[in-house]
């Protein structure tokens, strides 16, 4: 007799044991019995007979296994480092349709056939550049970046040309929904549709499932997908590409929480393989690893052809304004020649903040360096992370003036504001609510296409969709509002935005764009006005040391949760004992965001310089603790 662990789909570490007839590998698709009903899971290892009685596996479902040995052992890391189950791990990396019972899956490995159309395009000496340093067969971490417009995109299509050619296949991220329409068009133009395999979130379950298979099976050699594509089996893979590396949806949130950016990594270095990270705004973290050698540095600097990179020009609000007249005329200019204007704002932007109108200093804590937000019923200033909180000054501790306003956010009033200026614009809303509706992108990116839209007042989503060159203007409607958030990251977040969203207009026809804002002092307009991410870098870099922060420390963030404000407040106080003797911790403060869906939140900060060490604690003292959530190398705060 045989005995295995039998891994389900469910918050469980290793498995239950099951015993067998037969001997099994690793991997395979079972059926067992588990709680009286019959579900599918996966032989995760052999192991001892026990001194219970076991039940049987009751079936064999393929003749193949589902997950291979260096996917196996990555989950399991993973399991640790994120401090999650492993059966969630299973769930993630697999199509839900493997867990619906079906017999013997086709999972032998069929032939690929496929044409590639090579554009008539010489390569810019950058690009050739780029192509030249990037050694296939190795492992790698190589960080292409380049301005908008730069080519970065031609540079790894041709590097997965490389890979298809040599018979090798390649997994290619992207980010969360938006930029997949376009990425289809620009893959199956260049290497045919039999070539593409997609997983994204808004397909079918069976759609997924179909394409995960035609991968795994090498019927088609190149797999584009959203974060959690990067669990699909990486035998015979030979390159990977995660582009606008940056981006914040390769970050899971929910349980389990991973970054599909660092697991890309960490699997790429298993199997001896290269790693391509892409964008025109890596964040400081990646940047500092290949200032320091640690990734290898491509850059692209200058855009492809005569394309010039747009005009920035900064606009002062006079009073509590919404538009400036600049922005007012602008706008006006732009719809009298049926140029498409694009209005910013910030979707993260929740509360009210306090600047200096003379040099645009948005208040901040100063054990923190994270902006204060500015409750108005008690009138002081509060830190969401080490819970202090300060009356409101008199003047600004950086240039002493006493002309502070507080101001706060509203992306509906913008849009009321815009209609009653411009009565008869076809004016449209761009943000997460309305293009997670099925087809609702593909609408709004085909108007704009054909002209329709006058004006798009948008979120975030705004930087994202490749080639939006209708876009003529572009308005940030409150630029000091980008560093109001709570985040240590509230700089890089603000302006790779602004870089990023200035990069669609002008990609075609020279475009401008307009930053309403409460003060033209800010330090950062140099960087911005330029174009200049890696002239930000090195001064952002000096903050993160004197706070040690990302990329000179690990942070850990700890959240309570209850719907019981008593409860969750006794959660973090007692993982703050456990805690506090340990490590460098910040907090418990209540989150910015303290009540979610009806429960009461806390978090604690943990900055650390040795992560496995502090996970090994961590997951040792706090295996069994309800209502406590960890986020490991967090990018949300509220
Ligand atoms: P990025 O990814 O850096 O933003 P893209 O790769 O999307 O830039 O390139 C911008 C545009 O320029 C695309 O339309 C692309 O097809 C085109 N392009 C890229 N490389 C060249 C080249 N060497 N010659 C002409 N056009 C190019
Ligand atoms: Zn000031
Ligand atoms: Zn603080």
């Amino acid at each position: 007799m045989f005995y295995y662990k039998v891994l389900l789909p469910l918050a469980i570490n290793g498995g239950f044991t099951y015993h067998s007839n037969e001997r099994l590998k690793e991997g395979l698709r079972v059926l067992v019995d588990f709680k009286g009903s019959t579900r599918v899971g996966v032989v995760w290892e052999s192991t001892e007979k026990p001194d219970y009685e076991t039940k049987p596996i009751l079936k064999t479902l393929d003749s193949l296994p589902i997950i291979d040995i260096n996917l196996k052992e990555s989950l399991k890391f993973f399991s640790f480092y994120y401090m999650a189950e492993e059966g969630l791990f299973l769930k993630s990396s697999l199509p839900k349709k493997i867990f619906e019972i079906k017999e013997g899956l086709e999972l032998s490995k069929a032939k690929s056939e496929f044409e590639i159309n090579q554009p008539e395009i010489v390569l810019t000496d950058e690009q050739k550049q780029a192509l030249r340093q990037v050694v296939l067969d190795k492992f790698n971490v190589y960080l292409l970046f380049g301005v908008t417009g730069s080519g970065k995109t031609e540079v790894y299509l041709r590097l997965i040309e490389k890979t298809v050619k040599a018979g090798k296949k390649a997994v290619v991220l992207v980010p969360e929904i938006a930029l997949t329409p376009q990425y289809i068009k620009i893959f199956s133009e260049r290497f045919s549709k039999e070539a593409i395999s997609i997983i994204h979130s808004r397909l079918t379950k069976k759609e997924k499932f179909e394409n995960w298979i035609r991968f795994v099976t090498d019927k088609s050699p190149i797999l584009i997908g959203t974060r959690s594509a990067i669990f699909v089996s990486f035998e015979r893979v030979g390159l990977v590409v995660v582009d606008e590396e940056n981006d914040d949806s390769y970050k899971q949130e929910n349980k389990p929480s991973y970054n599909a950016k660092d697991i890309a990594i960490y699997r790429a270095k298993k199997e001896n393989i290269p790693v391509i990270l892409s964008s025109a705004t890596p964040s400081i973290e990646t940047l500092h690893k290949a200032v320091e050698g640690k990734f290898h540095l491509i850059r692209l600097n200058k855009r492809v052809g005569e394309v010039k990179l747009p005009s920035v020009s900064i606009s002062k609000f006079k009073e509590r304004e919404l538009l400036t007249e600049d922005s007012l005329k602008a706008i006006e200019k732009a719809l009298k020649n049926s140029q498409t204007v694009a209005v910013l704002i910030n979707r993260r932007g929740f509360s009210r903040y306090l600047v200096c109108e003379n040099c645009g200093y948005v208040f901040k804590c100063p054990n923190c360096s994270v902006a204060l937000v500015y409750h108005k019923k008690s009138e002081n200033l509060k830190c969401h992370w080490c819970d202090s909180s300060f009356p409101i000054p008199h003047s600004c501790p950086i240039c002493g003036s006493g002309e502070l306003v507080d101001r706060g956010v509203g992306s509906q009033k913008m849009e009321d504001e815009l209609k009653r200026v411009f009565p008869k614009a076809n004016i449209q809303r761009f943000d997460r609510d309305i293009t997670s509706k099925k087809g609702e992108f593909e609408r709004i990116i085909n108007q704009l296409h054909n002209g329709k839209i006058d004006i798009l007042v948008g979120t975030q989503m705004l930087s994202k969709g490749h080639d939006v060159s209708k876009i003529g203007v572009v308005v940030v409607s409150d630029f000091e509002s980008l560093f109001s958030t709570p985040d240590f990251r509230a700089f890089e977040k603000g302006v790779s935005l602004i870089i990023q969203t200035a990069g669609r207009s002008g990609r075609k026809e020279e475009g401008s764009v307009i930053i309403q804002t409460s003060s033209e002092k800010s330090h950062l307009f140099k960087f911005i006005v330029e174009h200049d991410y890696f002239g930000f870098y090195k001064e952002e870099i000096k903050t993160r040391k004197i706070f040690n922060y990302p990329p000179f420390s690990r942070l850990i963030r700890v959240v309570s949760s209850s719907s019981k404000k008593e409860k969750s407040e006794k959660l973090i106080n007692s993982a703050y004992e456990k805690l506090k003797n340990n490590f460098e911790v910040l907090g418990p403060s209540r989150c910015p965001i303290f009540k979610l869906r009806n429960k009461f939140r806390y978090h604690i900060i943990i900055k650390t310089k040795s992560v496995i060490k502090t996970l090994e604690f961590l997951n040792q003292e706090f295996k069994e603790e309800r209502g406590l959530i960890f986020d490991i190398d967090p990018i949300n705060f509220f």
